[in-house]
């Protein structure tokens, strides 16, 4: 069982993650909690070129994020859906259609077809999107010192975003559950579960 969380900075999906895993690990479920980019070695450092350097151009950008995903999914992803694990994944190739192709206007399709390419098809179970107004988010973020970066993006930058993760959940209804991560931490995480539950009993 392969699920991703999606959604924009500062929505909460790593602080979801952890109280899932926690939920899985109280039921005896194995899981694998993992994250993009940088979920493996390698990815660590394609994440820190990415994040940490200078300017990376939105093209290479683009192929950077996918090679990340290609690596991760090869090494990390594969080999635990095998083994039977359920593997949850702090951001997938949804974002890169949000980010890339959408709002740095690389073109939605064009980024799909490549992360479908770097991962030899692989696609989600299921992926939660947590969607939140971009300036409640802001306050999350502002607190952990990206804020500089994505104040650069501006607001049309986040709205874009938004926009195309919503056009995402709207298109593949059967692979997407959208949950409002506006409400408190817990509220959230109930309804996070209420959407994984159907799928472990499966
Ligand atoms: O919060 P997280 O660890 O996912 O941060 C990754 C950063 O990389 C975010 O600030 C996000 O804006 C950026 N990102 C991106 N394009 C992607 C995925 C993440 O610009 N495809
Ligand atoms: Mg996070």
């Amino acid at each position: 069982l392969f699920i991703s969380f999606e959604g924009g900075d500062g929505v909460g999906k790593t602080t979801q993650i952890a109280a899932l895993a926690e939920h899985l690990r109280a039921r005896g479920v194995e899981h694998l909690v993992t994250r993009e980019p940088g979920g493996t070695e390698l990815g660590a450092q394609i994440r820190g070129l990415l994040l940490d350097g200078g300017h990376v151009a939105p093209r290479a950008e683009a192929l950077l994020y996918a090679a990340d995903r290609a690596h991760h999914v090869e090494t990390l992803v594969r080999p635990a859906l095998e083994r039977g694990a359920v593997v949850l994944t702090d951001r997938y190739l949804d974002s890169s259609v949000a980010y890339q192709g959408a709002a740095r206007s690389l073109g939605v399709a064009e980024v799909r077809d490549l992360s479908l390419w770097a991962t030899g098809g692989l696609i989600p179970d299921l992926t939660i999107l947590l969607d939140a107004d971009p300036s409640l988010a802001r306050q999350r973020t502002s607190s952990r010192g990206r804020a500089d970066r994505l104040e650069r993006e501006g607001e049309a930058f986040r709205a874009a975003l938004r926009e195309q993760f919503l056009a995402l959940a709207e298109a593949e209804p059967q692979r997407f559950r959208l949950i409002d991560a506006a409400r408190p931490v817990p509220d959230v995480a109930g309804a996070v579960r209420r959407a994984v539950e159907p799928l472990l009993a499966g």
